[in-house]
């Protein structure tokens, strides 16, 4: 049985790589992994999951039915390998077209045998259900997370209704339930969730190094999550298990000029964070998280006038924050609290979050 002990660390661990299906891709700053806070590379080799969109479906439909590592088909076993070994592993969708994607058409060697038509309109079904083209690649957990918000069901996709000629029969396992209930076990069926041990050792570890600093390492944007924390519990402040955004605030309030370090990437408050990846310090949070991330901390900077690795006191640095950024639609909202793609989502309200608009009221309860 496909075990919910499972954990991505003990899964790494076993380090079940697949090779087959893997291709190198240039990726700009992919091999910076190991040095989050480094500015990006120019360019470095990826390795790149080629798929084509219905074996992400199988793979939740064999899930669904068997709840193994093993999925009793060697390329869908190797996919989910892969991804469970990386769940950041570049994911790109390839499937046969009759015009202008051909360049990207990857051949009928993965059709599976209910004919070319059929596997033609299939993946064309998922692609369009996906909001995506031909050729797309995505981080894997953002593609298997969109997949499953996206295609609740086989029904329309792996068969229809009626069969109206042999050629459109569908897949014979179209209406057995398993790709439902696959889809019911979540993205933790497919990549199994941080291990909790790990993440309570390194809440221990990264607030007692929070309480020893002489400089808080926090990244710009978080300045303003903090103010959403303290915000939304100002009459009850106390910590949470999953980040230290309380301890951050905490060690402000205890001595409000301590000296803050803007930093690059993840930071003092996302250690034990379920999102955080430990061995690469990178943010794997929904819908590419980590790209809005960086935008979001850019933001900042540029409007503070400042840049990665200034550091200044907490109080002066907030009196900046408060004064420069009124609300979070101008960071968190684009400006103009406009969502045009999943990856662009806005946390919040896109007007601005009435949490921030609260604790800039109170000056994050730093004392004057
Ligand atoms: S019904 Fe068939 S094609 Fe569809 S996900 Fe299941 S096995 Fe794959
Ligand atoms: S609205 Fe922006 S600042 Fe507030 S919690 Fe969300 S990402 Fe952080
Ligand atoms: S979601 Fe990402 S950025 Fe936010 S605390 Fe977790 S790891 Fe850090």
């Amino acid at each position: 049985m496909m075990s919910e002990r499972i954990t991505r660390r003990v899964f790494a661990k076993a380090g079940a790589m697949a090779t087959i299906g893997l291709t190198t891709l240039e990726t700009a700053g992919a091999m910076a992994s190991q040095q989050p806070d480094a500015a990006p590379q120019p360019s470095a080799k990826a390795n790149t999951l080629e798929v084509r969109p219905y074996q992400l479906m199988c793979v939740v439909c064999r899930i669904g039915q068997r709840q193994t590592e093993e999925l009793g088909d060697a390329r869908l076993t190797e996919i989910l390998a892969a991804v469970r070994e990386d769940p950041k592993i570049p994911a790109r969708l390839r499937l046969n077209t009759e015009s202008v994607y051909r360049y990207q058409n990857p051949g009928p060697q993965e059709d599976s045998p209910e004919g070319e038509m059929f596997n033609a309109k299939r993946d064309l079904d998922i692609i369009q259900k996906l909001g995506l083209v031909p050729g797309d690649a995505r981080p894997a957990i953002d593609m298997f997370e969109r997949l499953l918000l996206n295609v609740p069901a086989t029904k329309g996709v792996c068969g229809y209704e009626t069969v109206t000629a042999d050629t459109w029969q569908g897949c014979p396992h179209a209406g057995s339930g398993n790709y439902e209930k696959g889809h019911a076990l979540g993205i933790k069926a497919i990549i199994p969730p941080r291990d909790e041990q790990e993440k309570a050792d390194f809440k221990k570890n990264t607030v007692a190094a929070i309480y020893q600093a002489e400089t808080l390492q926090i990244r710009p944007h978080h300045l303003m999550c903090m103010s959403c924390f303290f915000g939304a519990r100002m009459d009850n402040l106390g910590p949470i298990k999953e980040d230290n955004l309380f301890e951050a605030i905490d060690a402000i309030h205890k001595n409000p000029d301590i000296p803050v370090t803007l930093v690059r990437g993840t930071c003092m408050i996302c250690p034990p964070c379920s999102h955080y990846e430990a061995e690469t310090k990178f943010c794997l949070g929904g819908r590419s998280m980590a790209l809005r991330d960086q935008k979001k901390d850019l933001d900042v900077l540029q409007k503070l006038g400042l840049k990665y690795g200034d550091t200044l006191p907490a109080r002066k640095l907030y009196e900046l924050l408060y004064e420069r950024v009124p609300s979070t639609r101008d960071v968190c909202g684009y400006g103009d609290g406009e969502k045009r793609a999943p990856e662009w989502s806005i946390c919040g309200d896109p007007e601005g979050k009435e949490t921030y608009r609260k604790a800039r009221a109170a000056n994050l309860g730093i004392k004057s």
